[in-house]
């Protein structure tokens, strides 16, 4: 039977825009899929993907876990005999997929063009300064250097000003990353079951989902097991590493500060100011964040060395993410040793561009390259969903 197909032309243009310029060099030898780590014998990509991303198979491709899966290690680029740049290709296709299941959908394609950093940047930095304002914070606060203070002096129900305001901002920003996340991966996997004809005979419990699927896929990701395959760009891990353990290094100490001034100050007064340099809890923090400077510098220079090989070409996506996390490191780093210095104009500066970057970074999260963290945990779940009894065994 005679399949018509009808490429959306839109769709090869954004893939265009977004690295995969070089999609129409392709010739179909399957080099990329030999020398791709990841490729299995009875599910080869990406050959698959690059005629499918030529015909401009957008429902097709947005619904391939197997791009989900790609960690862009540049392998398939560095051997591909016509310079087709199969890794870029797919990693424009994920930017692609991120803005088609993205929610609310219009946050998502603004998010997806670097037209639009003006806006991306000036939204968050106007409303961290406005709040600033009206808090009453139109000064800078007398005395000892305390970013407590940032938002005026205060305090309701045995909370400073401060905690509150940064809980207001930040509690919903976070909450609302986690619920736009939500929606675009259960998207996501809806589109995947529907185009990929999975169909239950009975699904699992929530707790069968968890430990079954969700689980040995974090594993996997934490263990940065498929990272160590690469071939050409094998520093990769050396930069992921530091920086997974970073973020989840920052996050315990965001819930122990949490804790500390939001719960327990409630009740003692002297838990509102710094926390003291020899607190577990601070030295942490501060290991953390060398830890994401070093784990994103290295990253950076990575990126570069392959752009420089021509192995990557230059995308917002990739940039505009690694720009991010640096700009939270070096911020918070440098507003750290500007107050223990003594330099209360620097040191506040640096506190307020800290918190403008880690409201993006929260906010952008789920359209962001970051998202790929959240899409490929859920696409390899569903793989190992769709091998699992739970499925009636009708492969495409
Ligand atoms: S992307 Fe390159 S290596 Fe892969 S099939 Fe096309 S020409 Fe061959
Ligand atoms: S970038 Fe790496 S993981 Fe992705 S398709 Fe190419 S070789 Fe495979």
């Amino acid at each position: 039977m005679a399949i018509r197909v009808e490429p959306d032309l839109n769709f090869i243009k954004f893939l265009k825009s977004a690295g995969g310029d070089t999609l129409k060099k392709c010739y179909q030898c399957a080099t990329c899929s030999v020398v791709c780590p990841l490729s299995s014998d009875n599910k080869p990509f990406p050959r698959k993907e690059m005629i499918w991303a030529q015909w401009g198979l957008k429902d097709r491709l947005v619904a391939d876990p197997d791009v989900m899966l790609c960690h862009q290690c540049g392998d398939c680029t560095a051997y591909c005999p016509r310079g087709a740049k199969p890794g870029d290709v797919l990693g424009a296709i994920r930017a692609y997929a991120y803005t088609h299941y993205g929610f609310p959908n219009g946050l998502a394609k603004l998010v997806s063009q670097g037209k639009n950093l003006p806006i991306l940047i000036g939204a968050p930095a106007l409303l961290i300064l406005i709040v600033w304002f009206l808090s009453g914070g139109m000064h800078l606060p007398q005395g000892d250097i305390d970013f407590g203070n940032f938002f005026g002096h205060g305090y309701f129900m045995g909370l400073t000003k401060n905690v509150l305001i940064i809980d207001a901002i930040f509690v919903p920003a976070f909450a609302f990353a986690v619920f736009a996340a939500y929606k675009g991966v259960s998207n996501m996997w809806n589109n995947m079951a529907a185009q990929l004809d999975v169909k239950s005979d009975f699904r699992p419990s929530v707790p069968q989902f968890i430990t079954q699927f969700l689980v040995p896929s974090v594993k996997e990701i934490l263990a940065h097991k498929r990272f160590k395959e690469c071939g050409t760009n094998h520093d990769r891990v050396n930069g992921h590493l530091p920086l997974l353990l970073a973020f989840i290094g920052l996050f315990a100490v965001t819930t122990y500060g949490m804790i500390r001034k939001d719960i327990v100050g409630m009740f003692v007064e002297g838990l509102h100011g710094p926390i003291p340099l020899s607190d577990p809890f601070k030295i942490l923090a501060n290991v953390s964040a060398i830890a994401l400077i070093v784990g994103v510098g290295i990253l950076w220079m990575n990126r570069s060395r392959m752009e420089e090989e021509n192995n990557a070409s230059p995308t917002f996506y990739d940039w505009f993410l690694i720009t991010k996390i640096m700009a939270v490191g070096v911020t918070g780093l440098c507003a750290e040793l500007t107050r223990l210095i003594g330099i209360p104009v620097l040191a506040y500066l640096f506190y307020y561009l800290h918190l403008v970057t880690i409201l993006m970074l929260f906010v952008y999260m789920p359209y962001s390259k970051f998202a790929h963290m959240v899409y490929r945990t859920f696409a390899m779940a569903f793989e190992k969903y769709r091998a699992s009894e739970f499925v009636q065994k009708t492969e495409e």
